[in-house]
C-alpha cells in the first residue's frame, strides 16, 4: 500500500461525493473522487482508490453532493445580459431592428466588457464552465472571461454592415484573425469565426469567413434557418434553401456550427448528417421568440451532433442550462405529444459532451476523464427539491436548477467555493450592471424623444 512518499501529487482533490463522470459507458460511483494536477483530470476513481493513491494540498469534501462536469453553453452573446427584459414578447425581426441593433449601435467595449462580468458570474453560478459566444468587442468578451477564469470560445459577430466596433467588413475578418493571433495557445481562450447569418452576410463574406477559419483550422459558426422569414428571405434571394445555399458556395466542405437549425426540410437534415454540420439547439429562444421547434429527434436520430446553448439573455431571459435542459426535454415531448423523446440521458448529454463535440472540444472537456481538462462542478443534493434521489441524471434534467452548484473548477482553479465567486467582485459587477442599465435607459429615451 503506497505511502506518503509513494503517493503521487496532486493540486486539488474532489472527495466523498455522488461522481458522474459521463464518460460514455459509465455508471455513477457512490462515493467518489477527482484528483486534478496541472489544470486537467489526473484521476477519477472511488474514494478509496483515490485516497490511497494521490496527495493534494487541498481537498473538497463533496458529501452531499454531486460531481460531475461542468456544462457547455455552446451559443450565447454574453453581454446581452445588459438588456434582460428590456424588450420582450415581441417577433424576430421586429425585436432585433427595433430594439436590439438600435440598442448595439450605442454600445460600446466598456459596456461589452461588464455586461459579459455580470454573465460569467451568471453562468459559474450555474455550473456553465464553457460558453461559445458571438456578439460586438470580442476582445473585451475574451477579456473578461479570461479575469472571470471562465472557458470562452469568442467570436466577433460578422455581417455586411458597418458595426459599431469595427466599422466595414474588412476590418471585421481583420480583427478576427488579430483574435486568432492573439489567443493562439491560451489554455482557456479559443477563436471562433462567426458570420450572422445568411440573411445579413454576402455569399462573398460567408466565403471569406470559410478561408479564414480553414486557414487558422478554427470552427465557423453562424445563425441558421431560425425562423420562416429568414428561410423565405434565403430562398427569393438566391432561390435555394439555406442548406443547399451553402452547398452550393462550397461552405459546408469542413464542419459547420449552426445555431438554432429550427426549419429543416428532411433534404437539408440529410445533407447536415453527410456534410458534418454540428447544430446548437437553443429552445428557450425559440420559445420566446416564437421561432418555432427545432427537429431534434430527427437530427440526432441521423447522427447529427447536437449542443445546447441558452442564446442571449434577451431572448431567454437567463443563462441558467438546467432550465434550459429541462425546456428542452419537455418542448419536444409536447410538440411530438410523445413522453419518451428526448429522454433525460440524451438531454444532459446534449449539454456536456455533446457541446463540447460541437465546439470540437471533445477531447478535452465535456466529462470527467484522466487527461482532460479538470472542469468540474459540485452541485448540492441535500435540498427539499432534490431528495429522494432514485435517477440523478432524472434530478439534474428536471428538478435542479442552476443555484444548486456549490463549487465550481475550471481549468484546475477553483471558480467558486461554498457558493462564492473567488475571481470576481460580484458587488462591483452586480453596481455595474445597474449602472449600465440606468444608461442604456437614459440613451433609449434620449432618441425616442429625438425624431
Ligand atoms: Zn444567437
Amino acid at each position: 500500500m503506497p505511502n506518503r512518499k509513494t503517493k503521487k501529487k496532486a493540486d486539488l482533490i474532489i472527495t466523498k461525493g455522488i461522481l458522474l463522470t459521463l464518460a460514455p459507458g459509465s455508471v455513477p460511483i457512490q462515493d467518489g473522487s477527482v484528483a486534478i494536477l496541472g489544470g486537467r483530470i489526473a484521476a477519477v476513481g472511488t474514494t478509496s482508490e483515490i485516497k490511497k493513491s494521490f496527495l493534494a494540498p487541498k481537498t473538497i469534501d463533496a458529501r452531499g453532493g454531486l460531481i460531475m462536469p461542468g456544462l457547455v453553453n455552446a451559443h450565447t452573446h454574453a453581454a446581452m445580459t445588459c438588456y434582460r427584459g428590456l424588450a420582450d414578447d415581441l417577433p424576430l425581426m421586429e425585436w432585433l431592428n427595433q430594439f436590439v441593433f438600435p440598442a448595439e449601435a450605442k454600445s460600446d467595449g466598456d459596456q461589452v466588457y461588464w455586461s459579459t462580468l455580470l454573465a460569467c458570474a451568471e453562468m459559474i453560478r450555474s455550473g456553465t464552465t464553457t460558453f461559445c459566444d458571438m456578439y460586438l468587442f470580442e476582445d473585451r468578451v475574451a477579456e473578461a472571461a479570461k479575469e472571470a477564469k471562465i472557458r470562452a470560445v469568442v467570436g466577433e459577430v460578422l455581417y455586411d454592415f458597418p458595426s459599431p466596433h469595427y466599422g466595414p467588413i474588412e476590418k471585421g475578418l481583420e480583427f478576427t484573425e488579430a483574435l486568432i493571433k492573439n489567443w493562439q495557445k491560451d489554455p482557456l481562450i479559443t477563436i471562433v469565426v462567426e458570420p450572422h447569418a445568411l440573411y445579413t452576410c454576402s455569399p462573398d463574406l460567408l466565403k471569406k469567413c470559410r478561408s479564414l477559419a480553414d486557414r487558422y483550422g478554427v470552427p465557423l459558426k453562424t445563425h441558421l434557418s431560425e425562423n420562416q422569414g429568414e428561410v423565405e428571405e434565403i430562398l427569393n434571394k438566391y432561390g435555394r434553401r439555406p442548406l443547399d445555399h451553402l452547398e452550393n458556395l462550397g461552405l459546408l466542405s469542413s464542419p459547420l456550427i449552426a445555431c438554432h437549425c429550427v426549419w429543416l426540410t428532411e433534404a437539408e437534415m440529410d445533407l447536415m448528417a453527410r456534410r458534418g454540420v454540428r447544430v446548437v439547439h437553443n429552445p428557450e429562444s425559440n420559445m420566446k421568440l416564437a421561432s418555432g421547434v427545432a427537429p431534434v429527434p430527427d437530427l440526432l436520430a441521423r447522427g447529427v451532433t447536437v449542443g445546447l446553448g441558452t442564446d442571449g439573455c434577451a431572448s431567454n431571459n437567463n443563462l441558467d442550462l438546467f432550465q434550459e435542459m429541462d425546456s428542452a426535454a419537455k418542448l419536444h415531448k409536447v410538440h411530438r405529444l410523445d413522453p419518451t423523446v428526448m429522454p433525460s440521458q440524451t438531454v444532459l448529454e446534449m449539454a456536456t459532451l455533446g457541446g463540447a463535440r460541437v465546439l470540437g472540444m471533445e477531447k478535452e472537456i465535456g466529462s470527467l476523464e484522466a487527461g482532460k481538462k479538470a472542469d468540474v462542478i459540485v452541485l448540492e443534493l441535500n435540498r427539499p427539491h432534490l431528495q429522494p434521489v432514485y435517477n440523478l441524471v432524472s434530478h439534474l434534467v428536471y428538478s435542479a436548477t442552476g443555484a444548486d452548484v456549490r463549487d465550481v473548477i475550471i481549468d484546475g482553479k477553483m471558480v467558486m467555493e461554498k457558493r462564492k465567486i473567488l475571481t470576481l467582485d460580484e458587488r462591483e459587477v452586480l453596481d455595474q450592471a445597474r449602472q449600465w442599465g440606468e444608461r442604456i435607459l437614459d440613451s433609449r429615451n434620449d432618441s425616442t424623444a429625438c425624431p
